[in-house]
């Protein structure tokens, strides 16, 4: 397996996940942009993975990429600005200046690898002299200095799928830094960061979030707006409803990434208990408890925990 060069050098970067299949996420959802990685790897292997030799590919960037909550619920297109090496239009890459081609390396003759004897053994290193390209530039170009690329700040558009979550990778095939000497272009991988929402907890696909209610509404039942990312949802609270009872509106979550459907919203609803009565309140809750006195009893064990789910 790791004959193959290129194979080894994506062994050497991410282990078997890059060998595999560049990911294990089906990239087919968003066109031939890239693939998304919802595991987070080290990214500290990502640099300088070059090999030496006549073709180098280039090396692989990250960007950090702030979302707001709903952008990365809903997708968006958006612009990152990378700085990387591109191929030098004024040499396209060769490094010697307009009509010199490059010449043929004295040190190695060409071959790229020079001959040491160390005892008596003949070891084969890369030629120091031209870093086993084999050939020299005697002319280099004047705008790279003969490196055939140079640093470039580009803009790129690139296009969110809804459904992301903090931490989640996208890969851009060939947006990294161009190959040297003809080698393949690395990749940009845009690591994304979502802001919090000031209510929507996010479980997955799920959403989350807490909504007070009155002893008098929990008692009686009744009817509530809950907010949505999708607007406004009339939640129907049933009359006896216990603190701390979770209503699951669902198809309310957040879009499968790369995938159909779209999770939950679920409601947790807690009773509040009112802080400030005043002389009639005080009254009538007293009456109240008159009426319908609670056993002060540990509850068994069994019941213990169990909340009740409710679907809608
Ligand atoms: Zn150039
Ligand atoms: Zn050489």
């Amino acid at each position: 397996m790791l004959a193959d060069g290129d194979k080894r050098a994506a062994y050497d970067r991410f282990g078997h996940a890059g060998v595999s299949s560049g990911g294990g996420f089906d990239a087919a959802g968003f066109g031939d942009l890239g693939d998304i990685f919802s595991e987070f790897f080290n990214m500290g292997d990502l640099f300088g993975a070059s090999r030496q030799g006549r073709h180098q590919r280039g090396g692989d960037l990250r960007e950090d990429l702030s979302l707001a909550f709903e952008e990365a619920v809903f997708g968006v297109t958006t612009k990152v600005t990378v700085r990387r090496q591109q191929t030098c239009e004024e040499c396209r890459g060769s490094g010697a200046a307009a009509g010199k081609a490059p010449v043929t390396c004295k040190s190695c003759g060409g071959r790229g690898q020079v001959r040491y004897q160390q005892g008596f053994f003949s070891i084969a290193r890369t030629c120091p002299t031209c870093q086993g390209t084999g050939s020299m530039i005697a002319d280099p170009c004047p705008k790279c200095k003969g490196e055939g690329r140079m640093p470039r700040q580009e803009t790129l558009e690139i296009k969110i799928p809804a459904g992301v979550e903090d931490g989640t990778r996208i890969r851009y095939g060939g947006k990294g830094e161009s190959g040297l000497h003809g080698g393949p272009a690395g990749d940009l991988y845009v690591v994304l960061h979502v802001k919090e929402h000031p209510f929507f907890e996010r479980e997955g696909n799920d959403l989350r979030c807490v909504m007070p209610i009155s002893f008098a509404q929990a008692a009686l039942g009744t009817e509530v707006k809950v907010p949505t990312l999708d607007g406004e949802h009339t939640l129907r609270i049933p009359e006896g409803t216990q603190s701390g009872t979770t209503i699951r509106i669902r198809g309310k979550g957040v879009p499968v990434l790369n995938g159909y459907g779209k999770g939950d919203l679920h409601v947790d609803l807690k009773v509040q208990t009112p802080t400030k009565l005043n002389k009639r309140q005080r009254e009538l809750l007293n009456e109240l408890e008159g009426g319908s006195k609670i056993e002060n009893k540990p509850q068994p064990r069994t019941l213990l925990g169990k909340v009740k789910e409710m679907f809608q």
